[in-house]
């Protein structure tokens, strides 16, 4: 079992020109992509902040009746938004139908939580051969996890990263449970890179802060930041989203942990 995990070694790769699993990585953007003048305000915004754009234009949403995304509208804003701020961009695909036809153009593809036993969409991801964000499902144990890694990394696709993005407990009093547990254990067990979802373990902007710094100390490679310059008017995740001047704030009381605890 666990044949690629390699434990006492760290992997790293990179995503166009930034790191991931080498340094602290900030993955920041909307939960989706809303329009063309919107992701670009805030691209500009987070530049020189995070080092990989997010935003979804497949939203698996729970509710059918909910904002799905703006499709292969919203891939051509990203790509707009990539050529004018040099931002690797991250999008999430929901079928392997949409990794076939559009992987090749973005430079990160993110696996989402409901997808992570998706056993045909992790081949098809990895045979994309396109790093690929993994997020933890919220009812997987951290063995699931491993194994759903194991699907990609079998097919010889190294450029895995990790992401724990809250479980379900009997809590309801958040959206989810952070498992800050998993990430300082899943960095003794295996060598791939892990990185934290705050904004999606929280499901409201007011925790996001505390709960990205504690992550911080427990030892994430980096975070996934949901943000967004209208929260109240994001049509996906809105009570969850940080505004960009949040995300300011946040990234220099990052560097003030860091710098305490190299
Ligand atoms: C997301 O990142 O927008 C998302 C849908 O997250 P998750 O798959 O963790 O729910
Ligand atoms: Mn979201």
């Amino acid at each position: 079992m666990f044949e690629k995990r390699y434990p006492g070694h760290s992997s790293f790769f990179q995503v166009r020109n930034v790191h991931i699993g080498k340094g602290f990585t900030i993955i920041a953007g909307p939960c989706a992509v809303e329009s063309e003048q919107a992701l670009l305000e805030l691209a500009a915004l987070l530049n020189n902040g995070a080092g990989l754009l997010r935003g979804g234009i497949f939203k698996a949403r729970t509710s059918p009746y909910s904002f799905r995304g703006l499709g292969e509208k919203g891939l051509a804003i990203l790509e707009k938004a990539r050529e004018n701020y040099d931002l690797p961009v991250m999008v999430e695909f929901l079928d392997q139908e949409q990794i076939s036809l559009y992987a090749e153009k973005v430079d990160i593809v993110q696996i989402g939580a409901r997808n992570m036993f998706n056993y045909p969409l992790l081949r098809a991801a990895a045979l994309s051969g396109k790093p690929i964000l993994l997020k933890r499902h919220f009812s997987a144990t951290l063995d699931e996890l491993l194994y759903a890694a194991e699907y990609i990394l079998e097919l010889d696709n190294p450029n895995l990263v990790l992401c724990e993005r809250g479980i379900r407990t009997y809590e309801t009093r958040y959206r989810n449970c952070l498992d800050l547990s998993a990430v300082v254990l899943l960095k003794q067990i295996t060598h791939l890179p892990v990185v934290v979802d705050p904004s999606h373990a929280a499901g409201d902007s007011s925790m996001v802060e505390k709960l990205a710094l504690a992550s911080v100390c427990a030892g994430t490679d980096g975070l996934m930041l949901e943000v967004h310059d209208n929260p109240i008017k994001a049509l996906s995740d809105a009570p969850q989203a940080i505004t960009s001047g949040q995300f300011s704030q946040l990234k220099v009381k990052i560097e003030r942990i860091k710098s305490f605890l190299l």
